[in-house]
């Protein structure tokens, strides 16, 4: 069956679109106090141009695409334009990452533009330490737009969490008790060595093996969650009487490239193989020149052909090669 496969025989069917290389927020590990240069408006992707991807890439085997950032909330249009990329024949299931807090007053908008499931990120309970961490984000926009999710209908409302130490590994079990109140999964996921976080994110994180232990020990034992999970890495289990399932995203102690099934669309036009870093084939050139359809396909072949077996963070952090001068920052590549 024709498609995208890599060198390595993985099926790449789930594409991630970073629509705005723009941020609201500015959490510590992620983003600078004063956010990162941002591409001229002419160098980031009309939503005609992404269509015009996307089109390419169901043809190619995508059936999964997710509409992420910077913050996708805040590009102007956005409404119009999942409605027609949900409508594009082949797309099996759209989904969209966002911080949360444009959200009220819109999730039940999204939902009837067609996303079928929500990924709000969300790194602490606590007014205070949110502002903290978000360098000024207000957790009650945040907590009101989970909310209106929750009733909007969507298939599945997913909370992500990056536990870093000494600083939210406490609220995790408050976090997983979520669950138990609400048909929400919540997912644990490490930090790693990308944006700022780079030079210090060994010494912060906490492996997926301790968070999963923290909530067993604080609110009971696991069990196995058959159904939950998607077409991401997350490992999921089910506390007793839980509405929602508790997943891990351990990217740094297990890793998951043996099954990564991405490609990566930045705002900018830069399609990317891996999360983590390497080679990128730029689309707006193309894009722009009007090419025919038989050179767009061929530049997400290539991209395909250049996904690397895995990605090499784990030995950066040890001082194993190289993981570049400033690590990539998932605002920029669409976490
Ligand atoms: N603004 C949207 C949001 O907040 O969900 C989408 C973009 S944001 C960059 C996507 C995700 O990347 C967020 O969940 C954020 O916590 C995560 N992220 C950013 N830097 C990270 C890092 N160094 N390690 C792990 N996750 C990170």
């Amino acid at each position: 069956m024709p498609g995208l496969i890599d060198r390595y025989g993985r099926r790449l069917d789930y594409l991630r679109l970073s629509v705005t290389d723009r941020c609201n927020l500015r959490c510590i590990y992620c983003l600078p106090p004063g956010g990162v240069a941002l591409r001229p408006p002419s160098d980031i992707l009309t939503y005609e141009e992404i269509l015009r991807v996307v089109e390419c890439a169901l043809e190619l085997g995508v059936t999964r695409v997710r509409v992420t950032g910077g913050e996708p909330l805040v590009r102007q249009g956005l409404l119009d334009f999942l409605s027609l990329l949900s409508r594009l024949p082949g797309l099996a299931d759209l989904s969209l990452t966002t911080n949360g807090t444009l959200l009220p007053g819109l999730a039940g908008d999204l939902r009837q533009a067609g996303v079928a499931r929500l990924n709000l990120s969300l790194d602490s309970l606590d007014a205070d330490r949110f502002a903290r961490i978000t360098r000024g984000g207000r957790l009650g926009q945040v907590l009101r737009g989970l909310d209106e999710a929750l009733l909007a209908g969507f298939a599945a409302v997913k909370l992500n969490v990056v536990v870093v130490r000494g600083f939210n590994l406490d609220e995790v079990p408050r976090f997983a008790a979520l669950t138990l109140e609400a048909p929400v999964h919540v997912r644990f996921i490490e930090l790693m060595p990308l944006g700022e976080a780079g030079p210090w994110s060994a010494r912060a994180r906490v492996p997926t093996a301790q968070v999963r232990a923290v909530v067993e020990r604080e609110l009971g034992p696991l069990e196995p969650a058959p159904g939950v999970a998607g077409a991401g890495p997350a490992e999921y289990g089910r506390l007793k009487g839980g509405q929602g399932a508790v997943g891990f995203i351990a990217p740094m102690s297990r890793g998951f490239c043996a099954s990564c099934n991405r490609l990566r669309l930045q705002a900018d036009g830069a399609l990317r193989p891996c999360l983590a870093g390497g080679p990128e084939v730029p689309l707006g050139p193309l894009l722009r020149s009007g090419c025919p359809e038989p050179a767009l396909r061929r530049a997400l072949e290539r991209a395909a052909s250049l996904k690397p077996r895995s990605h090499r963070l784990a030995a950066g952090e040890r001082g194993e090669g190289r993981v570049g001068g400033e690590a990539p920052c998932m605002a920029r590549i669409g976490g």
